[in-house]
């Protein structure tokens, strides 16, 4: 029995997962924030923790998983303006197609979902302790508005202090990414709030009207769930500065104890370039789903380690999807077969920082061998294999006979029911146009377009689609 050892970025060393309370896990993840369609560089953190998610559920942990929605932001503000939309309407729009493409890819749903929005009383809370202890600083604004500014100066003179440790840059070189504001003491400092400009959401504080500056928002969930020490703190690599820096100094310096691990995705990239927002219009789910089935999008996002860069190509994902299908065909051939137990290599790799790579090819090693027991006529041998193979499938998310995927493969009896009858009624009018009998070639169209089919004329013969 091996245990689970994890990489972690604050320590860059593996490290055995050792809870904060046995038999629990708790875990915060960095969500999205929904301004435009999700794409797969999106959905691969999901993904990726969830596999993490689901080997400590298989090992008896009972896990909680905060998954936060940043449903406020400079570029939320920005492009609900160009199209004219309330923003509220923008980011809620845009989170109900995040959690599709979560459901869609079998991406379990979070114990808790929160919005930075519902949190200002907390962070307001979190604020004062900062200010209290000499970290952090009001600025007025106009109109009643005010900043809130973290003094990164301040706590760095303060002992055991340990800014710049997670993303091992130096305090001087560091660039907030944010626009200089009036009032703050140091480039270097950065907004736990952000006074409100004209014609902006804003919430009151003590210290002005305002909004939330990003970074604050992850420390006031996760502690507010999780409490002011747990487990694991997940998120993208392109998160690990300024980000997730900022947050364990607003925490720390608060007097919380924060995450005693961090793991950090890497990203998707496309002929070697990070995703960016015309690769995002490509990659989108919606155009992954031409391609693919969601089972097969679900295995080819989590097939890579977690560390390392996923260089989409179409070739790449049509692989994994055949590699799927070798998997998914072998276990439909025990239909009801319970899960089994996994084998000691696949244990292995798990507690190896999740090694899903090594985890994937004892899946295939395994249905090799179930292959040629039933070759053998050794049915019952096989039978026991199959039974593996389903139990690492889940661990990974895509068992072939979980209720999410199994059929997805194949059309149902039900739609091959309706094929028939509406092809019958296709010829009918294909014979009706020959005849000239114009009538009732448009009762029958009409008729199936009640009925919500749409059907397309095509040189080879007429098609039909269920109406979206
Ligand atoms: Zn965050």
């Amino acid at each position: 029995m091996s245990t689970l050892r994890i990489f972690d970025t604050a320590t860059r060393s593996q490290r055995e997962f050792e809870p904060v309370r046995p038999g629990h896990a708790s875990i915060y993840l960095c969500g999205a924030t929904p301004q435009s369609q999700p794409h797969i560089g999106h959905l691969r953190s999901g993904v990726a923790f969830d596999i993490l998610r689901r080997w400590l559920l298989a090992q008896g942990y009972d896990v909680a998983l905060v998954r936060n929605v940043t449903d406020i932001d400079d570029k939320i503000l920005t492009k609900a303006a160009e199209n004219n939309r309330p923003w509220w309407e923008w980011v809620s729009t845009y989170e109900r197609e995040f959690t599709k493409a979560y459901n869609t890819l079998g991406v379990l749903p979070p114990s808790v979902e929160p919005r930075a929005t519902g949190f200002v009383t907390q962070m307001v809370e979190y604020m004062q302790r900062l200010i209290d202890a000499g970290f952090a600083y009001a600025v007025p604004g106009e109109d009643g508005a005010g900043s809130v500014y973290f003094d990164v100066a301040a706590w760095n003179a303060t002992e055991g202090s340990d800014y710049g440790a997670l993303s091992g840059n130096r305090v001087e070189d560091m660039e907030q990414g944010e626009s200089d504001a009036v009032g703050k003491r140091s480039p270097q400092d950065f907004a736990l709030w952000k006074a409100a400009k004209p014609g902006e959401p804003s919430w009151p504080t003590p210290w002005g009207k305002g909004r939330p500056g990003w970074h604050l928002e992850c420390s006031a969930m996760s502690t507010y769930y999780l409490g002011g020490e747990f487990d694991i703190h997940c998120g993208g690599l392109d998160l690990q500065f300024p980000h997730h820096e900022n947050e364990i100094a607003q925490s720390h310096a608060a007097g919380d104890k924060f995450a005693n691990y961090w793991m950090h995705n890497h990203w998707v990239t496309m002929a070697g370039e990070k995703m960016s927002k015309s690769l995002g219009n490509v990659l989108s789910i919606a155009n992954m789903l031409e391609i693919v089935r969601p089972v097969e999008l679900r295995y080819y996002l989590g097939s890579a380690h977690y560390r390392s860069v996923l260089e989409y190509s179409e070739a790449a994902l049509t692989e994994a999807a055949a590699g799927y299908r070798r998997i998914e065909d072998f276990v439909g051939k025990f239909e009801g077969v319970e899960k089994g137990q996994w084998t000691a290599a696949f244990e292995d790799a798990m507690n190896d920082d999740i090694a899903v790579p090594k985890a994937l090819a004892e899946i295939h090693t395994t249905v090799r061998a179930g292959n040629k027991a039933l070759g053998e006529g050794n049915r019952e041998e096989a039978e026991r294999l199959a039974g593996a193979v389903r139990v690492m499938a889940a661990v990974l998310g895509f068992d072939p006979l979980d209720e999410q995927w199994k059929d997805s493969g194949e059309e149902s009896g039900a739609d091959a029911a309706l094929d028939v009858l509406v092809r019958a009624e296709l010829e009918r009018r294909t014979t009706a146009r020959a005849e000239k009998d114009w009538a009732t070639a448009d009762a029958v169209r009409d008729r199936l377009a009640a009925a919500g089919i749409t059907i397309t004329d095509t040189a080879d013969g007429p098609t039909w689609s269920l109406a979206d």
